[in-house]
């Protein structure tokens, strides 16, 4: 930051909102702040319209700036003292422990808080709280590939390489990712990759604008992209296209594989699909013929119930063309929230520890509760899933008290209307953030938080690559930070327990400790390092060492240095179109639109840009039906239904529909989508479920 005198006027930062973290510049204006963009690796410059307006929440009106609390159950959310609200949340937690033991209150985090708040809460819930019961929204968003990347690598970093490669790639295979909305910065390293006679192919149920700018765009059917990856490996199988010498040298497990894929026929996929062999065919060319090639799945690939065997399909064909660990070639995953990757890495998953470490692993708790000052045998073991938690909620199996940071379920969470009536049945719901989102409007108590301009931090980004938050002001008189909230109630909680640090940068150093030795190992990153240049990739275990842009060189981090192969097969959607449910009904985002849309739906230019919710289908369905552009239609499910404007485009099916989840209440798409795990991951099943669509 520079500073006058003692207040800066002008940081250097990273954009709020997703995964790409672009790099910005905060100014002090006289009557606000201003946005400015800053070259970057990942952005090289660039904003979307999130990113430009995302100063406009920070004085905005909807800003809470003290304490709410709730007197009885049906009354008014009131103006409160920290006090007030800090003892009430305190008094309820020991109430509800004390009645129903520890696991009965239950932590729920966010994909975009800090890494130093990532950490911070894990050790709050095990250390103050002694609750298994702590998972996050990440968990909605990339747990399928970070599931199939641990089962195939032994490691689990969203992109293994900088996105500079993807520039140098001669085909660039996107499955499921649409980041000409939801990322469109992005676009200049696929831009670099067509410049230099580079191809891009899009997988995508609907010709999204990034699939309107690929060579080619296989349309399949929702919920078939894993029978789509087996085809293409079963065509470079009988093709000859493999890389023999790397799947001998550098892998495990192909046999099996190979006879699993050997079933995959184009013709009979082509029936599933809908992807005509032709296209199976100058896909599986376009990879495996060139110098350099990269697969990257994302949430349309991923946001199944079979979502790690599907991302498994795509791994098992990089490795059979012997693509990861070579430079300009790989597999990787978009990772979608800010700190989706940072926030998967330090401890608010249900069944891990910092430094990407298995909870039920004796020798990671020893270690960490050596860092954390308190017996191993204190720590709690695994909790369950996001959507298992949440579900369980006020009934005898699950917790009766709540504590959400950085997250809003009642929109994002599937079958969310059951979750806003488990929510409802709390003995105690707090919720922390900036605004009364839908979630803070149930709560007994919300507590105001600081803003990402007004705090220091660091954020992982969608490469593994460590950055740094800086804050140009402080937070508003009333508003406290996180960290600050976590040590003052752990301080009522603990009777002198061990305390939580407020400074992030102790924070951060002590996250460094904790994670050392794990596969996400930041102990050689400091703040000083990451600010002397453009962020820090982990692994870096040494501060002397070097970090690891690029991951899978020489070896893989599994015991004996290969990767791990597994023989996937294709099943069918959880919940099959049948007459009464006739279609498929999948969802997504748009580019003015942010995740649960708490935020970007304040923002006046983005609420221009993207009003509301919209359920798109194809113009043969709509005249099927008796629907035209703009007329009001329900989307029924067997668990609920939404209402929204038709819009009609021919870049859908004629099968499915479509409808972006950034909204709440009659426009909210979660209240149809289908709450099927992936039995691996926990993943539900938001990408498919069966509906059909009427006039309203
Ligand atoms: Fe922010 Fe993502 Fe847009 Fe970049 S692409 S400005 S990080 S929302």
């Amino acid at each position: 930051a520079t500073r006058t005198g003692s207040r800066p006027v002008e940081a250097a930062t990273h954009c709020p909102y997703c995964a790409l973290q672009c790099g910005m510049v905060l100014r002090a204006t006289g009557d606000g702040v201003e946005v400015g963009a800053r070259d970057f690796p990942t952005n090289r410059g660039g904003l979307c319209q999130k990113g430009w307006t995302a100063a406009d929440l920070l004085d905005h009106p909807d800003r809470l700036t003290t304490p709410l609390l709730r007197d009885r159950p049906g009354g008014e959310l009131r103006p409160a003292t920290w006090d007030e609200a800090l003892d009430r949340v305190a008094a309820g937690v020991r109430d509800v422990q004390h009645r129903h033991g520890p696991d009965a209150v239950a932590v729920f985090g966010g994909g975009g808080l800090t890494n130093e708040k990532a950490y911070a809460l894990g050790r709050f819930a095990r250390v103050t709280l002694r609750t298994r019961h702590i998972d996050y929204n990440g968990r909605w968003c990339m747990s399928s590939a970070a599931a199939a990347g641990n089962r195939a690598f032994g490691i689990d970093r969203g992109l293994p390489f900088p996105l500079a490669d993807l520039g140098r790639a001669d085909t660039l295979l996107l499955v499921g990712a649409n980041p000409a909305e939801t990322m469109p910065p992005l676009m200049r390293h696929v831009t670099d990759l067509r410049e230099r006679g580079g191809r891009l192919i899009v997988v995508d149920p609907r010709a999204t604008a990034t699939a309107r700018q690929a060579d080619l765009h296989l349309q399949p059917l929702p919920g078939t992209d894993l029978a789509v990856a087996n085809a293409l490996l079963h065509i470079a199988l009988t093709e000859g296209w493999l890389d023999r010498a790397y799947v001998a040298e550098r892998t495990t497990g192909f046999d099996e594989v190979r006879r699993t894929v050997a079933g995959y026929w184009p013709a009979e996929v082509e029936r599933l699909s809908g992807v005509p062999v032709a296209d199976l065919y100058a896909t599986a060319r376009a990879l495996a013929t060139v110098d350099r090639a990269v697969v990257l799945t994302a949430r349309g690939a991923e946001q199944h119930a079979k979502g790690v065997d599907t991302v498994t399909a795509f791994i098992n064909l990089a490795l059979a063309l012997g693509l990861p660990g070579r430079p300009g070639s790989g597999y990787g995953c978009l990772t979608g929230q800010g700190n989706g990757q940072g926030g998967r890495e330090h401890g608010q998953k249900a069944d891990q520890l910092p430094g990407y470490r298995r909870i039920d692993d004796p020798a990671a708790r020893e270690h960490v509760a050596g860092v954390w000052g308190v017996d191993p045998d204190a720590l709690p073991g695994p909790g369950v899933p996001a959507y298992q938690l949440l579900d369980a909620l006020g009934t005898p199996s699950g917790a009766r008290a709540l504590l959400v940071f950085g997250s809003n379920p009642v929109v994002s969470a599937p079958r969310a209307t059951q979750v806003e009536s488990r929510l409802r049945a709390l003995d105690l719901l707090v919720v922390a953030d900036f605004v009364r989102s839908e979630t803070a409007e149930l709560a007994d108590v919300v507590l105001p938080v600081a803003q990402w301009a007004e705090e220091d931090g660091t954020m992982t980004n969608l490469e593994g690559r460590v950055l740094r938050r800086r804050a140009l002001r402080e937070p508003p008189a009333g508003v406290r930070t996180e960290l600050e909230i976590l040590a003052a109630l752990a301080g009522r909680l603990t009777d002198g327990g061990p305390s939580l640090p407020t400074d992030p940068r102790e924070v951060f150093a002590e996250l460094g400790r904790a994670s050392a030795g794990g596969s996400a190992d930041y102990a050689g990153i400091t703040w000083d390092r990451i600010d002397a240049d453009t962020g820090v990739f982990w692994p870096c275990p040494d501060r002397d060492g070097p970090d690891t842009p690029r991951l899978f060189a020489d070896r893989f981090p599994t015991p004996d240095g290969r990767a791990r192969f597994h023989a996937v097969t294709h099943r069918p959607a959880a919940e099959p179109v049948c007459a009464d449910y006739p279609l498929h009904f999948t969802t997504g985002r748009v580019l003015a639109q942010y995740q649960s849309g708490a935020q970007t739906r304040r923002v006046a230019a983005l609420r221009r840009a993207a009003p509301g919710g919209f359920v798109e289908l194809h113009p043969d369905l709509a005249a099927r039906i008796g629907v035209t552009d703009g007329a009001p239609v329900r989307v029924v499910s067997r668990r609920g239904e939404l209402r929204a404007p038709a819009r009609l485009s021919t870049a859908i099916r004629p099968d499915t529909v479509f409808a972006p989840f950034h909204w709440p209440g009659a426009q909210r798409a979660n209240s149809v989508t289908n709450d099927a795990l992936d039995p691996v991951s926990g993943m539900p099943e938001f990408k498919i479920c069966a509906v059909r669509v009427e006039a309203a």
